[in-house]
């Protein structure tokens, strides 16, 4: 869906602007291969483009194209006030409402720049003055190849910008096979390849990088923090303070755990539930017709898509984990699911 109009961007970016694009805190394969993937292209049409993150991200994410020039809001707070005042287009990639890029989002709610959302996600917000936005994408970073079509710019496609956009495109698929590898997922995957991206390279990059800490806290989470129950066909794994010191946890190193209770026989809904500083992160995935999304939004001030969202609690752990399992019970016994 787009609204406002095309037009007037396409104007707007046919002379050298100052542009900067942000993704949501915590970025992920998907928020920084979009991200990168159109700074790659921006720079190739002469732009003045700054990359803003809110947030740290993993380190397997370090290598993409363009990383190095990446401003973290969390070390440069300064450095990134000061580009999104410069801006002239703030381009806001992979995430719907503000709140999610905090501490950056008064910077850019006050910014006078004209400002883009390129989104996946359910329900956004209308902090845009242009949305190109389609839940129905794989991953944002297909919207980024469909939005450089549109400007009818296919030839600057990179393969740096083809490396980035396939790299999104493989996490947020889950490695094609998850409910968001749509044939355009698997065509645009052909397409990126084509156009020079090294799905080896990018496979071995992301996913044969682990340091050891990373799997032995694996292994503790599978065998000491999994708790299935399945009566209400609930599976969930907790991580607290002292496992990430125990292990080490750096910034990423929970990805991708939350599907392990998901992938136990009988389980339809999953969750992690991480002790932070300040707050209790929610990540919750789900199966068929059951949604997440909803649930996320409803109790824990969340939201993403369907089959899998994210929220927040500010009750402590203990509390937090009952008081999943009261609503999941409540939800199954008005078979909600
Ligand atoms: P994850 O569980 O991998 O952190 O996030 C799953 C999906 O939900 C992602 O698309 C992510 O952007 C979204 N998400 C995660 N946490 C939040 C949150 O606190 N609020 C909203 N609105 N979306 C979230
Ligand atoms: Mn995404």
């Amino acid at each position: 869906m787009l609204n406002g109009t095309i037009e007037v961007l396409k104007d707007g970016l046919s002379k050298p602007r100052k542009i900067v694009i942000t993704t949501h805190q915590k970025p992920d394969g998907d928020a920084m291969g979009s991200s990168l993937g159109l700074y790659n292209y921006l720079v190739e049409k002469k732009h003045q483009v700054t990359v803003v993150t809110p947030t740290d991200y993993p380190s397997f994410l370090n290598w993409l194209p363009g990383n190095d020039l990446v401003i973290s809001a969390e070390q440069k707070k300064v450095a990134a006030e000061k580009a999104i005042a410069e801006a002239d287009i703030i381009f806001c990639l992979d995430f719907n409402a503000l709140s999610r890029i905090v501490p950056i989002d008064s910077f850019v709610a006050d910014s006078l720049a004209y400002k883009v959302l390129i989104d996946h996600h359910l329900e956004p917000d209308d902090f845009p003055d242009l949305m190109f936005w389609n839940t129905k994408a794989s991953s944002t970073c297909e919207l980024i190849f469909d939005f450089v079509h549109l400007l009818e710019d296919n030839p600057l496609i990179s393969i740096d910008t083809a490396t980035c956009l396939y790299t999104g495109l493989l996490t947020d698929t889950g490695n094609f096979s998850n409910g968001a590898t749509t044939p355009k997922a698997m065509r645009l995957g052909a397409d990126l390849i084509e156009k020079g991206a090294s799905f080896i390279d990018i496979q071995e990059k992301l996913h044969n990088n682990n340091l050891e800490n990373k799997l032995r806290f694996l292994g503790n989470s599978l065998l000491n923090k999994m708790v299935i129950i399945p009566e209400i066909e609930f599976g969930y794994i907790y991580v607290n303070k002292e496992d990430s010191r125990k292990f080490n946890l750096q910034s990423g190193d929970t990805e991708g755990l939350v599907n392990f209770p998901l992938s136990v026989k009988g389980v339809r809904i999953a969750a992690l539930i991480k002790e932070d500083m300040s707050m209790i992160k929610l990540s919750f995935r789900s199966k068929g017709e059951i949604n997440v999304n909803e649930f996320a939004r409803q109790h824990f001030n969340g939201g993403g898509h369907k089959n899998a969202a994210g929220g927040r609690s500010n009750e402590n752990l203990d509390k937090t984990i009952h008081r999943i399992i009261d609503l999941l019970k409540l939800e199954k016994a008005k078979k909600k699911y």
